[in-house]
């Protein structure tokens, strides 16, 4: 036997069962049997107390006691069930059985201390156990072994695939181990970290002696798994850096001391320096930088993005910064203008909606080196946009870019420019650290001083006079007001309509108070228009759809209304609060809801009333969505774990990161006896199927 036997060829499989097997699981080697581990285990070593249940509890479980009152209740055969009341010294639970036999009844042992095992169903506030299993030698009811269950279905038991099968498979497979299985980790490495032989690991998973051997075997396979992913990332990252050479930016000059000691209006934050740190000391090299900046909302990652650009200007080169959206282009533009107003510095800015004419000057200006920061959207793209020396690239929001995108900055300059993405929202750290291993990741983990935390609250239709009340008080305190709605019919023209609808009635409730409306139907110019009319001050609400989600910047607004919030992702909601608490004031977010919620949206409203912090829920929005749908569809099956789970094994991932990087560190062409086992199980498992090619 080895791991590519054809299934077919174990004892009770044959060639009929195997293409069953093949359709229904796409299993067609032992490999594939071997690597299918259990949902769960069955644990019989442990007794439950009855007083002790609160709940159903998810899996068989195990009391000692004895049985009293057999009854049989019901008429007819269909009907018909026999009963039991069982004790323990906490409380009393109920036997059911469905179909049983004379014979069967006769045999249960009455007031004698036995032992039951089965699944308990809660019904009414009373707890019964169907069809238990019944033992009275105690040894055999607490033989200590964890029973393996395999995720199964009813289709395949019905096909006699069921638990019991695949128990017997494994058994088969597991004998033959020795052969099967090679270490594939250094025994330093082992021992270091006290991970078990990888064959031990392969047994115990699906016939651990007892949790102990359970657990070791668990780590064991989910390090092996994070090791391999960090070990592909590490061989490219290694790749790209040898032969990604970059333009090195050796000195601070006049325009970033200029800036930084006369023009820069707050201190920054330690977490903004050391960033900056981190990106300066990249950026010197000559290897091209490509760094993921993680930032919460508000953070403040453009003042870092400024900065790291007057580092590329005083060492002769230009920069370009593209936004997603034309709104957000615009803010940045805005912003950087006013920063800069002092200084020679010269930016533009070039969308969609650039005019020809002007277009024509950027162009130009980009070409002969007087411009020296650009300020974009995808237009920055362009095949006709060239520059005379791009030094970096900075794509804010970088979640709306695809990696195409990024990879066609690189193209921007003979020598590719330096890249910097940012985050709109953070992602978890433990799959920023996987995802995103072919980058180098800077994490600006503090928030500006002085800043008040935004309150958040929940409310529902019955209350909604009393929320546009509370509204109406803040703007008579010289606030501003966002409402939100969210797109909420497949038809734009209805979402439209719901819109307007909306827009009349809170021109009526905020009579005498300047309304404005914002959404995707509006062309560039009319967006800019009804921006700008916010930002002045002149216009106290605002009611937009999404459009408004990411970077805009109103720090006089304090008062965010998202309408029918549960229907937006928890990620959207935590940047669509981030509108506010922008300046002193102190600032509100208010969720609407209807009455009824599924248990999802209310997780969600409550993980928004409950924090602040973009890295916890985006942890919750992990645990809601799966890594898969946060990163996108186009990239989930790159994190396709069958062990590892990136939520909860940070400790692990870490664990195998700084493995990784040690073992490159030492030995980087994978030369030494010692990561012989290693080299070998690499090459054969990820290099020949390329399966982290996909993302550069
Ligand atoms: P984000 O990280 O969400 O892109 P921004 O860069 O838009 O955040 O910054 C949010 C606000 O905080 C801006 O108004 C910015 O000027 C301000 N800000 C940034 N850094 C600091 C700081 N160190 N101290 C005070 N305010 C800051
Ligand atoms: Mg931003």
């Amino acid at each position: 036997m080895t791991l590519e036997t054809s299934i077919e060829f174990l004892k009770g499989i044959g060639p009929e069962r195997a293409k069953f097997i093949k359709n229904v699981l796409g299993f067609t080697t032992v490999e594939d049997f071997l690597t299918f581990y259990p949902l769960r285990y069955i644990d019989k070593s442990k007794i439950h107390k009855i007083g002790d249940l609160s709940e159903e509890p998810e899996v068989e479980i195990q009391f000692k006691g004895k049985i009293t009152d057999i009854q049989e209740v019901g008429y007819g055969k269909s009907q018909k069930r026999m009963t039991a009341k069982f004790r323990d010294e906490t409380g009393t639970l109920e036997l059911v059985w469905f179909r049983y036999s004379k014979w069967m009844k006769d045999q249960l042992p009455l007031n004698q201390e036995i032992f039951i095992f089965g699944k308990i169903n809660h019904f009414n506030g009373n707890f019964s156990m169907p069809h238990p299993e019944i033992e009275i030698d105690e040894k055999k009811a607490l033989s200590g072994t964890l029973l393996p269950i395999y995720p199964g279905s009813e289709k395949l038991a019905k096909r006699g695939l069921n638990n019991k099968f695949f128990q017997t498979v494994l058994t088969e497979i597991t004998k033959n181990l020795h052969s099967l299985i090679q270490e594939n980790l250094p025994e330093n490495l082992r021992t270091q970290l006290n991970l078990i032989g990888r064959m031990h690991a392969f047994y115990h998973i699906h016939f651990p002696k007892d949790l102990n051997h359970f657990e070791h075997a668990n780590r064991r396979l989910k390090f092996e798994e994070a090791y391999f992913f960090q070990l592909g990332y590490g061989l490219k990252k290694q790749h790209h850096k040898a032969s990604a050479v970059g333009n090195p930016f050796p000195k601070i000059g006049s325009q970033f001391k200029n800036f930084y000691d006369h023009v820069l209006p707050f201190e920054l934050t330690n977490a903004q320096k050391k960033v900056l740190k981190e990106i300066r000391t990249d950026m010197k090299k000559p290897v091209q930088m490509n760094r993921l900046l993680q930032g919460d909302v508000g953070s403040g990652k453009t003042m870092v993005a400024l900065l790291s650009m007057l580092i590329a200007l005083d060492n002769g080169f230009q920069s370009c910064i593209m936004a997603p959206t034309e709104i957000l282009a615009q803010q940045h533009f805005a912003g950087i203008s006013e920063l800069l107003a002092e200084t020679d510095v010269k930016v533009k800015l070039l969308t969609g909606s650039t005019k020809t004419s002007e277009r024509k000057i950027i162009h130009e200006a980009l070409l002969n080196g007087e411009l020296s920061i650009l300020v974009g959207t995808h237009a920055v793209l362009e095949d006709i946009v060239q520059f005379k020396q791009l030094g970096l690239a900075i794509i804010d929001e970088q979640h709306r870019f695809g990696v195409a995108q990024r990879a066609r900055l690189w193209a921007k300059n003979k020598i590719p420019p330096h890249i910097l993405v940012m985050t709109a929202t953070p992602i978890p750290r433990t799959l920023a650290m996987s995802f995103y291993s072919d980058l180098d990741v800077s994490v600006i983990d503090e928030m500006p001083v002085g800043r008040k935390p935004i309150i958040t609250a929940h409310r529902r239709e019955k209350d909604r006079l009393t929320v546009f009340r509370f509204a109406k008080d803040e703007i008579e305190k010289g606030r501003q007001v966002y409402f939100v709605y969210p797109l909420i019919e497949e038809s734009e023209t209805l979402d439209y309509k719901n819109l307007l609808e909306n827009y009349d009635h809170i021109l009526d409730f905020f009579e005498g108070k300047n309304v404005t409306m914002l959404h995707g139907r509006m062309k560039p110019a009319e967006k800019e228009a009804a921006m700008n009319y916010f930002a002045s001050g002149k216009c106290e609400i605002m009611v937009a759809t999404t459009v408004i989600e990411v970077g805009v910047n109103v720090p006089n607004a304090s008062v965010m209304i998202i309408e029918s919030a549960e229907r937006f992702g928890l990620s959207q909601l935590h940047q669509l609060r981030g509108r506010v608490g922008r300046g002193g004031e102190q600032s509100y977010c208010i969720l609407m809801t209807s009455d009824k919620l599924s248990k999802e949206s209310r997780t969600r409203i409550k993980t928004m009333t409950e924090t602040n912090d973009g890295f916890k829920i985006s942890e919750v929005d992990m645990q809601l969505r799966g890594p898969g749908d946060i990163l996108g569809t186009q990239q989930s099956g790159v994190v396709d774990f069958k062990k590892l789970d990136l939520l909860s094994d940070g400790k692990i991932i870490k664990a195998a990161k700084t493995a990784v990087e040690i073992l490159l560190k030492n030995d980087p062409n994978l030369q030494n006896p010692e990561n012989l086992d290693l080299r070998n199980y690499y090459t054969k498992q990820y290099k020949s199927k390329n399966k982290w090619g996909r993302i550069s």
